[in-house]
């Protein structure tokens, strides 16, 4: 078939439909084993956990959106991110961008550090301080830009040339962008990985995580990985992100749209000390965002002034849900330090500015004019 664009890969992509009964969606191939013909033949399916035909369908799409050689399903994206992370060994060193995601720092400072498999945070938004860190054992750089939750940007492009001199694998956490935004690999990444929990399912209703690898070789050192540690994603919730990757497109335009205008608005009020978000043209690393990626995203995050109070901005929201998680259809709001980065010590959240009157916003595809009723009367009734 010719190549489409991704609008059109989004709803074509992968396996489309079913050859053997014409049905337009994937069946959920809900079994564990499959009939041998006869002993030692070939067989495309043997067993589930190495290869099942609704989570192929899944894994071809995501291969094909990122634009790499491979996909792989996993129950979560803390399990996608553990097994790309096996592809390493005791006596490396690995880089990481200030603010990853909690759980990718929990992972490595309390799991493969026993392992002995070792971590330094870098301010990657600075190449020239990550350059200085490139020594003989660190063998991968593991970004996310923007990066959660002051939306810090990295020049994906810079660090993967830089990383390939050295021989070193460059990963990028992709979740807040996804593909329809941003491609790290045609940047020139080795892997990407996401938490398809967020907007590739789009709809806070099932726990998944994706990674693709931008080389053969890469795809059956992660393919073995894979069936070998298990943690994959079953028929049923395989589907089921298919089927919300067949709206990323049109939800994401709205979620932009919303994102813009929201951002807008807090940048206007006197209750509203700083606001982070990449669309913005004074945001720090603005210039690279708009050369790396094709949209600003729907994560903002802003500091309360002095005299308002987080617990009651938080206690007025009535549309904007207080939750963990973003990237799913409705609001949502978070406090960074007590939630989602409450793993990471209170002095190092301090110093990476992931302060206690820090708000986290995920904008949904509600109506934006009543995102701002909402946003207003929290704030105002904040006022200590
Ligand atoms: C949520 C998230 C993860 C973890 O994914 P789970 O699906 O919750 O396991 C990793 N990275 C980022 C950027 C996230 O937002």
């Amino acid at each position: 078939m010719a190549e489409h664009l991704i609008n059109t890969k989004l709803i074509h992509g992968g396996v489309d439909g079913d050859e053997h009964t014409g049905a337009v969606s994937v069946p959920i191939y809900q079994t564990s084993t499959y009939r041998q013909k006869e002993l030692g033949g070939k067989v495309p399916y043997e067993y589930s956990r190495t290869g099942n035909p609704t989570r192929e369908a899944l894994e071809k799409l995501i291969a094909e959106l990122e634009e790499g050689t491979a996909g792989f399903a996993f129950a979560s994206g803390m399990a996608a991110i553990t097994t790309v992370l096996l592809l390493f060994k005791s006596g490396d060193k690995i880089l990481i961008s200030n603010n990853v995601y909690g759980g990718t720092f929990r992972i490595l400072d309390k799991v493969f550090k026993q392992f002995g498999l070792i971590y330094k945070i870098v301010d990657t938004s600075d190449i020239s301080l990550l350059e200085k860190e490139l020594e003989p054992s660190v063998k991968g750089i593991f970004i996310e830009s923007p990066a959660n939750p002051l939306l810090t940007i990295t020049d994906i492009k810079a660090v993967s040339v830089l990383a390939k001199t050295y021989g070193i694998l460059t990963i990028v956490d992709n979740t807040f962008m996804t593909p329809y935004l941003q491609k790290p690999l045609t940047l020139g990444a080795d892997i990407v990985v996401h938490s398809a929990t967020k907007y590739l399912g789009g709809h806070s209703d099932l726990i998944a995580g994706l990674a693709v690898t931008g080389n053969e070789e890469l795809s059956a050192r992660l393919a073995f990985l894979q069936n070998a540690t298990g943690g994959i994603l079953e028929p049923f919730d395989s589907w089921l992100l298919i089927r919300g990757i067949k709206t990323l497109s049109v939800r994401l335009d709205r979620h932009l749209e919303n994102a813009s205008y929201v951002a807008d608005f807090l940048r206007g009020q006197k209750s509203v000390e700083q606001v982070y978000y990449p669309g913005l043209p004074d945001f720090k690393g603005y210039e690279i965002h708009q050369k790396q990626a094709s949209g600003a995203g729907a994560i903002i995050s802003f500091t309360l002034a002095q005299g308002f109070d987080i617990r009651e901005f938080y206690k007025h929201l009535e549309l904007i849900i207080l939750g963990e998680s973003l990237g799913g259809v409705e609001s949502l709001a978070c406090h960074p330090a007590s939630m989602t980065h409450a793993s990471i010590p209170a002095e190092l959240r301090n110093q990476l500015g992931i302060t206690d009157n820090l708000v986290r916003l995920s904008i949904g595809i509600e109506d934006k004019r009543d995102l701002i009723k909402d946003l207003e009367n929290a704030l105002s009734h904040s006022s200590i």
